[in-house]
């Protein structure tokens, strides 16, 4: 049976930094992952930061950047807003290439990779205090023995249904393409509007090649009688008077996906680690719910909590302390907790919102003062200060009196 300090269940963005932190803590360290290449099938836009991409710690070339995004073209209905970024700086990329770059550096650290090896049981600790996990491969089952187990086993996670662990409120519904698209130079675009994309947004993002770009959207399917995104990708494509003029006809590498809503009820609701006797168990990225509500980004934040993850999994190994393992959840919760406690009060003001709202919202933030304040403080990973500020303006709240009340009157989903 194979035997490791720390087994890490997934070789996503989360799981490959959680590896190698608890590699570099002196852990004996294994990732299983289900496929049969780390980073295959992708799941994402590939809009990450600059600042993501200094918390990825990657020195090698960065063969993985599609282009540079200058900024982000809001489109409401009847309205656009541009908001150029000269200072923050953001990157479309290729995931898969940078999945694989982040794995590298968790082998170069000891860790080591075990592919095609899907999770089907965690098993409680028996008497040495290890856990078993069940796994099942091409030749059948293998059972891997760890002191801890770090959940990074995407938004469907095994490990937290087996952990009893309940992260995610809901999940978005979401549907990509990547076509021949007339681009809006190295600006992305984001559509809002109940047809577009209910209770989320619809997106292009520009690939850098000439006129090509990742067409999608999510749906937060509470707000939509109609779950499926996919329908609303096709009809976007077809209907939607930016999309469909600059959109050429054709298309390839579809995706569909989730993106998990989190409970977001603070450190003590928000259950990511199983410290008791049975448990040694820690749940990180989209396993723990750890994405941006408004943007439904999660590389960062999954990155960010890996480390602190595969750190305190190294530093309970090797000292024998299981308890130190609920250091974990006060230390994420402290980063971005409560990013995203608000995240979660603007995505559900966002779903009562009406396309008229969308309209009035961005024409009132054109305004010269608004839109100054937005340029200097808009932040993609962390935009909760921004709109914090934004909405004490005392336009802005006349403005969304009314659905602040609706949102303080829809019934808690
Ligand atoms: C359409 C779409 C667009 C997105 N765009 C962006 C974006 O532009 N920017 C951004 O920051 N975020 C984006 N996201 C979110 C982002 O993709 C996730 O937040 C991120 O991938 C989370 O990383 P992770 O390591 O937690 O999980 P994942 O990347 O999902 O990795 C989980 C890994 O676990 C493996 N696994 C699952 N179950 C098992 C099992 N039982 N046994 C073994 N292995 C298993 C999977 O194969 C996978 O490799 C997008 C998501 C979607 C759906």
């Amino acid at each position: 049976m194979l035997d490791y300090d720390v087994v890490v269940v997934g070789g996503g963005p989360a799981g490959c930094m959680a590896a190698r932190y608890a590699a570099k803590g002196g852990a004996s360290t294994l990732i299983v992952e289900e496929d049969a290449e780390i980073g295959e099938p992708v799941q994402c836009a590939g809009l990450i930061s600059k600042r993501a991409l200094e918390e990825s710690e990657i020195r090698t070339s960065r063969s993985f950047i599609n282009c540079e995004i200058k900024g982000a073209v809001l489109h409401s209905p009847s309205y656009e807003l541009m908001l150029e970024s000269p200072d923050q700086g953001a990157f479309a990329m290729r995931r898969a290439a940078f999945d694989k770059e982040l794995a590298n550096e968790a082998e170069k650290e000891g860790a080591e990779i075990f592919l095609e090896g899907k999770v089907k049981r965690v098993q409680k600790r028996d008497e040495d205090k290890r856990l078993t996990i069940t796994t099942a491969t091409a030749n059948g089952e293998e059972k891997i023995r760890g002191t801890v187990v770090i959940g990074a086993d995407g938004v469907k996670s095994i490990v937290a249904k087996m952990a009893g662990l309940t992260v995610t409120k809901s999940t978005l519904n979401c549907a990509q393409i990547e076509g021949e698209y007339e681009t809006e130079e190295a600006f992305a675009e984001i559509f809002l509007g109940k047809r577009i994309a209910p209770g989320f947004f619809a997106w292009a993002i520009p690939l850098g090649a000439e006129n090509h770009a990742r067409i999608g959207l999510c749906i937060d399917k509470r707000c939509s009688s109609q779950p499926n995104p996919l329908l609303f990708l096709k009809r976007n494509l077809v209907e939607h008077p930016i999309i469909a003029k600059r959109y050429k006809g054709t298309s390839s590498r579809f995706t569909a996906g989730r993106i998990p809503i989190p409970v977001g009820t603070g450190w003590r609701g928000h259950n990511t680690v199983k410290a008791d006797k049975e448990g040694g168990i820690i749940l990180v990225g989209d396993a723990a719910a750890q994405v941006k509500p408004i943007t439904g980004g999660g590389v960062y934040y999954g990155m960010k909590c890996g480390k602190i993850a595969g750190e305190i999994a190294a530093k309970a190994c090797l000292t024998g302390e299981m308890e130190l393992l609920g250091e974990y959840e006060r230390r994420w919760w402290k980063e971005i907790g409560k990013e995203i406690a608000f995240g979660l009060k603007v995505h559900k003001l966002r779903c009562v919102m009406s396309d008229k709202d969308f309209d009035t919202l961005l024409h009132t933030l054109s305004r010269g003062d608004l839109l100054r304040q937005i340029r200097r403080m808009g932040d993609m990973d962390y935009p909760a200060g921004a709109l914090r500020e934004l909405v004490k303006n005392p336009r802005l709240i006349r403005l969304m009196a009314r659905d602040i009340l609706k949102y303080l009157y829809t019934k808690q989903r």
